[in-house]
């Protein structure tokens, strides 16, 4: 098994350098015993958002009622807003699932950037950017939207920020986060401003799902493997979705569902705001305080990829402020907010070499360090193992009180997509480590799995389920 530790050249560091790790490995290590006191937070506050709204988590009824039977068929739109991506894609379900072979889903798909002007500028902007993207993807793949001979075409949409549903095609954006500020869209329902897009754009599209990527992520695994009870995103942002009783959530009003189910948005992200629990450095507090959302989504700040590389970059600016990195020599990109990306922390922790060649390359061409030392570059590699390491184990302090809760103790896969559990390596095996810590030997019938696309395939189911 991969050794997620790589400590040990232990006892090989001059004293300066001891001293500062030994700092730091005090403030990022999260040992058993504090997993534990998480995961009981944990489960709390998940008892309270079920109980009422505006609590810290959300718990948000997604109006997901049933899990496909994989016999769904026809062909859908989907459009995918996650963290740093922007995808059209057209999914077409070939069903076959009931009769016991495999569903299958077909896909074809196109990703656009969306430029930081759109993510903070207004908000009518965006989402015309959104129409015209859908609009050169269906010329492209010869679809006919414009053409009122031919059907209206269905689409679900995928939109990966806290909203407050009233419908499975109606909610209101709670609060933006991930670095998107655009204006006019919080307390607005992204269905409605997506659809007043489209007509200004002359497309016969009809939002038919408005869906989390947590959900469609834990919706579109499900269409394969029914034993799918979490969906969970660890990428720019993170949070979890999973299947609920519905006389477990004593806030819901509605209907009751033939199911007995509802697949519940925890937000996850704004876990412990208060900071009751959560170990929490100097480094995070500045973090914080510094980003586009004080004050909120706390445990996702310490958590995915969009913070990652921004918390090395503070404790790395901090030790050469202190002589104890680089001689005490700094340089702009260190001193600037967010130059260093997560993938460059993954990149720095891929490096097995002796001399740390490629460390060398990301600090001194990448970060422009002037010049580094061997012991430098362990340092750097050892506080970007620090920090990926906290990240695994929170999310899996997560993933233990969901699991718990639902008693799938015995038998639960967990479905997760998101670039840092694909990229960022040892990630998965530090989650399982940590699994183990808190539920001993169960953690073996929890299976972590890489669902990548999920998001974009479980709007069209949706939209394929609220059709029907
Ligand atoms: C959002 C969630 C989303 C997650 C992953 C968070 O910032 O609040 O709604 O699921 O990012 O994309
Ligand atoms: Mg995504």
């Amino acid at each position: 098994r991969d050794d997620a530790h790589d400590d040990d050249d232990d006892g090989l560091w001059t004293p300066g350098a001891a001293r500062a790790l030994a700092r730091l490995e005090s403030a990022f290590r999260v040992p058993k015993q504090k997993l534990h006191e998480i995961v009981k937070h944990f489960a709390k506050e998940m008892d309270r958002g079920l109980a009422a709204p505006n609590q810290t988590l959300k718990m948000i009824p997604s109006f997901v009622v049933n899990l496909p039977k994989g016999s769904e068929t026809g062909t859908y739109l989907a459009l995918d807003l996650g963290g740093s991506n922007f995808r059209v894609c057209e999914v077409t379900l070939e069903g076959a699932g009931s009769s016991g072979a495999v569903s299958n889903v077909r896909m074809r798909q196109r990703k656009y950037v969306v430029s930081d002007d759109l993510k903070t500028g207004r908000g009518t902007d965006l989402f015309d950017f959104f129409a015209d993207c859908v609009r050169e993807f269906l010329v492209e793949n010869g679809i006919h939207a414009t053409d009122p001979a031919h059907n209206e075409l269905v689409l679900g949409f995928t939109f990966s920020f806290p909203c407050s549903q009233t419908a499975i095609n109606k909610g209101a954006l709670m609060h933006w986060t991930k670095g998107f500020t655009a204006s006019g869209v919080e307390g607005q329902d992204p269905v409605q401003l997506l659809q007043d897009a489209f007509h200004r754009k002359q497309l016969r599209v009809r939002v038919a799902s408005l869906v989390n990527d947590t959900v469609g992520t834990l919706v579109a695994h499900a269409y394969q493997d029914p034993s799918t009870h979490l969906g969970i995103i660890l990428g720019t942002g993170t949070n979890a979705a999973y299947v609920e009783r519905i006389d477990r959530i004593p806030k819901w009003d509605g209907p009751i569902p033939a199911s007995g189910k509802m697949i519940v948005n925890t937000e996850w992200g704004a876990f412990d705001q208060e900071g009751v629990v959560l170990p929490l450095t100097s480094y995070d507090s500045v973090l914080d305080r510094q980003s586009a959302h004080p004050h909120l989504q706390t445990y996702e700040k310490m958590v995915s990829g969009l913070y990652l590389g921004e918390v090395m970059r503070l404790v790395l600016a901090d030790l050469a402020s202190t002589g104890e990195l680089f001689r005490g020599v700094s340089s702009t990109v260190l001193t600037t907010p967010y130059s260093i990306d997560t993938a460059l922390m993954s990149r720095i922790e891929r490096d097995h070499s002796a001399e740390l060649a490629d460390v060398r390359v990301v600090l001194e061409d990448l970060i422009s360090i002037p010049k580094t030392s061997a012991e430098d570059r362990r340092i750097v590699k050892r506080v970007a193992e620090l920090i990926g390491t906290r990240s695994a184990r929170l999310a899996a302090a997560g993933v233990a009180a969901i699991v718990s809760k639902i008693n799938r103790l015995d038998d639960c896969t967990v479905a997760i997509d998101g670039s840092l559990f694909e990229h960022y390596p040892h990630y998965a095996n530090r989650m399982r480590d940590a699994l183990r810590e808190i539920v001993g030997i169960a953690a073996d019938n929890i299976l972590l799995v890489q669902a990548r696309d999920g998001s974009g395939q479980g709007a069209a189911l949706i939209a394929a389920l609220a059709d029907a």
